[in-house]
């Protein structure tokens, strides 16, 4: 699975396995040991921009240790593409917590997170929880 990373400082994308300092930013680019606690903790960022990337990584990477953190934004969040990243996140990585989260979340108060919902838990296949 070819993976994209990221400087932990600025989220600029970075080459695979670079060492040394950030080509953009200049902080020190640390091997990627941590690297899910890391977009864990960035879902929590005061960007918006980061906790969305962190929610789409932690997806791409399956990141099962991320479901917790994943369900919490999903049900909690006042950002409606928060939420949904999150719930897309959920819907990738595909553990039954993760997936009865997603199909929950069809009835979610916004409507962005409904339409990723019913995409990741086609209506009929799985009950509601
Ligand atoms: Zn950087």
């Amino acid at each position: 699975m070819p993976l994209t990373y990221f400087c932990q400082k600025c989220w600029r994308e970075v080459p695979a396995g670079a060492r040394g300092p950030c080509p953009h930013c200049g902080a020190p680019l640390e091997d990627n040991a941590g690297y899910t606690e890391k977009l864990i903790r960035a879902l929590d960022s005061p960007e918006a921009a980061t906790a969305l990337r962190a929610a789409y990584l932690l997806g791409k990477l399956k990141a099962a240790a991320a479901v917790p953190a994943l369900v919490a934004k999903l049900q909690e969040s006042q950002d409606p593409y928060l939420a949904a990243a999150a719930c897309a996140a959920l819907g990738q990585i595909g553990t039954p917590e993760a997936a009865a989260a997603v199909c929950a979340a069809r009835k979610h108060r916004f409507a962005t997170v409904r339409r990723v919902a019913a995409e990741y838990c086609p209506r009929g296949e799985e009950s509601d929880v």
